[in-house]
């Protein structure tokens, strides 16, 4: 039995999908940057839940969006859009700026060797779709306009912010109140600036301008899923707002919460404080690229319970590189053949990763496996095999693929996910030309030596 923690209700809970396939929402990158490991963290952490969806032999329909626009500096509705700052900065075209980013972010993903989603969306791509909602949110009488822009007036939701701990926000943050009615209100659609102006703006019946943040996660997901669908995911910085702020829309519009479970992962911390942009406390996955693979920053990941804070520091991250290496020495070493899956092992491990994702109880068990004189070689290399489709540590997997064709292999399928079969199949020809192979595999790809 999966059992699952719900931010929703504070506890474990068995979990079962609400329909026969699963459906899962997770918050996707803000694109006016690399993201930084602390952001990949989240991703993995997402990524091992849906393995584990696989492996307990569900079909997964997974969402996520790309926020291409409408993510202010600050949570309360203020300062600049991020993209359009950066935009202005480095005197470039926003879009180009976007896909620029969001494409280094799917070839993070695929380093990592996180499953791409089943549907990616642009915030940019669903922007009548979130119109059509504050007009919703508007006739419900939910709305009102001040200067800058459409809010929503929180308190006409009895139960706003439920799930986070509101008094301590309050409490911790002085909120500038602007004209808004209530300090938790927020932006659903925000006016360009006269002054200013915009790359990214759009016509709308309050005025020309460009959506809120919290918006365009409640369309993709009832677009795409449907509400109420299984699974919303994202950080832990999410359940104050961001994540508040999408159950009041999907409430007030569509009379109920848009998820059954809401799941949040813990911030990665480097001497004990967020990793994060603003802090300059971070490192993007290009930075630790030159001394460690960036699938011993997953190892390091899997061996924290993704509900734990974890430290980043080079000795952890030297630790994990070790630990890996290791793993994919001894499954190197160990005897082909067709082996069965111990089941006593896969017993204990499916229970690890079933109890809230135990992902460091599961490698315990893995080693435990390898080290195990009953097993034989060819079982215990089997068994690894069948772990490692949870751990995705590409543990049989050619080990040096070069960079240029792992980078060619993320960039087709993304084209893929795009529909843009005729180029997709153009890099195919080039990974082939490398002396590569990419086969599509069940929600994602594999790359073999030809
Ligand atoms: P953003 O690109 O800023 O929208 O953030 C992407 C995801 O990374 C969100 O789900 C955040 O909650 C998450 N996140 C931000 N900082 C950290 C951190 N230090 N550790 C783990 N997750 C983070
Ligand atoms: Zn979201």
């Amino acid at each position: 039995m999966l059992t699952l923690y719900n931010s929703k209700t504070r506890k474990k809970e068995p979990f079962t999908p609400l329909k026969e396939e699963v459906r899962l929402y997770t918050c996707g990158p803000t694109v006016y940057d690399f993201a930084h490991i602390g952001n990949l963290r989240t991703y993995i952490f997402e990524d091992v839940l849906k393995r584990v969806l696989f492996y307990n032999e569900y079909e997964v329909k997974h969402v996520m969006n790309i926020t291409d626009v409408g993510h202010l500096v600050s949570d309360d509705d203020t300062g600049e859009d991020k993209v359009e700052k950066k935009a202005k900065e480095e005197k470039k075209d926003a879009w180009q700026l976007t896909s620029f980013y969001t494409g280094e972010f799917i070839n993070d993903a695929k380093r990592l060797n996180i499953l791409g989603p089943t549907i990616l969306v642009k915030a940019t791509d669903t922007i009548k779709e979130q119109i059509d909602l504050v007009k919703i949110l508007e006739e419900k009488g939910y709305t009102y306009i001040i200067e800058d822009g459409v809010y929503f007036d929180t308190s006409k939701l009895d139960d706003y912010g439920k799930m986070a701990n509101l008094d301590q926000r309050e409490a911790g943050k002085r909120v500038e109140m602007r004209g808004k009615k209530n300090p938790t209100d927020f932006a659903l659609w925000k006016f360009s600036k006269p002054e200013e102006k915009r790359q990214m703006e759009w016509e709308a019946p309050w005025g020309k301008g460009f959506p809120g943040w919290h918006t365009e996660c409640v369309v993709m997901s009832a677009k795409y899923l449907g509400i109420p669908f299984d699974i919303h995911c994202g950080g832990i910085d999410h359940i104050e707002i961001h994540h508040p702020n999408e159950i009041a829309q999907a409430k007030a519009a569509y009379g109920e919460n848009p998820a059954n479970f809401w799941m949040h992962g813990e911030f990665l911390t480097v001497k004990e404080e967020k990793m994060s942009k603003s802090k300059g406390n971070f490192y993007t996955l290009k930075d630790i690229k030159k001394d460690y693979p960036p699938l011993a920053y997953r190892y390091l990941c899997l061996n924290s319970h993704y509900r734990s804070k974890m430290n980043f520091s080079r000795e952890a991250m030297q630790g994990a590189k070790n630990s890996l290496r290791a793993l994919q020495n001894r499954f190197d070493d160990l005897e082909q053949g067709s082996g069965m899956v111990s089941d006593e092992y896969k017993k204990e491990f499916l229970e690890a990763v079933n109890n809230d994702l135990n992902t460091p109880r599961a490698l315990d068990i893995t080693w435990s496996m390898l080290k195990d004189n009953q097993i034989s070689d060819q079982d215990k290399r089997t068994t690894l095999e069948d772990f490692d489709r949870v751990l995705g540590l590409r543990i049989s997997e050619t080990r040096e693929v070069p960079q240029e064709v792992t980078d060619l292999a993320a960039k087709r399928d993304l084209l893929r996910r795009e529909s843009k079969f005729d180029e997709a199949d153009e890099i195919r020809e080039q990974i082939e030309g490398f002396g590569y192979r990419v086969e599509d595999i069940k929600d994602g790809y594999k790359i073999t030596k030809k």
